[in-house]
């Protein structure tokens, strides 16, 4: 087994020993690998571990990528990172998943693009769970209102909520936010009925914690791939 198998193994361990400790069927987990930063080698191993849908959060160097592994039949895309307006166009061409929606314009402009392209697009709404300025996503008090002008992008199939909770040693800080999370999926149910299963939340240092929260989205970067590297050393340009 190589070094990402064998700690894609590892997570998978940690998450079903967190979802036992919360009562939750592992299965309600899905583990999402994030290999933003990452050549595609090393993304092949983790594919070839089972992974098929792979989160990056720059569009430049996610569309870079799915054009190099374009040969592989079964990978996917999750983009997870903020989102402007002008890169919409490429998200519709090649994402499957875009987890971070925090603006109508976007979603407009997502919808626009996806209806050209014949495609469609897995959405999660970003939320701001951590009150800090400098986190993108809505105020969990502004969700509902926003959800309810995204029934009008038909491209867009809107599937649940995501979250950075606060980065913080502090656990029961960082729980505050999952638990916000839990409050804001309860509100949008009590108001929709079904709807809003995803909650996609935990990263490498949190994603226990946030599985014992409720969620059934972890999106783990360097506890599979290691420390980050800087994409241009090996594939100059990449970012644009
Ligand atoms: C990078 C990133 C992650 C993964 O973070 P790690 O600490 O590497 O696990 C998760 N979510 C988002 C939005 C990210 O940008």
């Amino acid at each position: 087994m190589n070094d990402i198998a064998a700690n894609l193994a590892t997570i998978e361990h940690r998450i079903a020993d967190a979802a036992a400790r919360a009562g939750r069927s592992s299965r309600e987990v899905r583990l999402l690998p994030v290999s933003k930063t990452k050549p595609p080698e090393v993304i092949l191993a983790a594919h070839a571990a089972g992974y098929t849908r792979f989160g990056e959060n720059k569009v430049q160097e996610a569309s870079a990528k799915a054009e190099a592994l374009a040969d592989v039949a079964d990978i996917e895309w999750a983009v997870i990172g903020h989102l402007q307006t002008n890169k919409a166009r490429d998200v519709a061409r090649f994402a499957t998943e875009f987890q971070a929606l925090d603006s109508l314009r976007v979603a407009k402009e997502l919808d626009k693009r996806l209806h050209s392209e014949g495609r469609r697009l897995e959405v999660l709404v970003q939320v701001n769970s951590s009150d800090e300025d400098q986190k993108f996503g809505l105020p969990p008090s502004e969700v509902l209102a926003f959800t309810r002008e995204l029934a009008a992008f038909d491209a867009l199939d809107v599937r649940g909520l995501m979250t950075l909770a606060l980065f913080s040693d502090d656990h029961a800080r960082v729980a505050a936010c999952f638990a916000t999370m839990g409050q804001v999926q309860r509100e949008l149910r009590d108001a929709d009925g079904e709807g809003w299963a995803e909650l996609s939340m935990g990263m490498s240092g949190d994603f226990e914690l946030a599985i014992e929260h409720g969620a059934t989205c972890v999106r783990v970067g360097q506890a599979i791939f290691g420390a980050r590297l800087d994409p241009n050393d090996y594939w100059p340009g990449i970012q644009g």
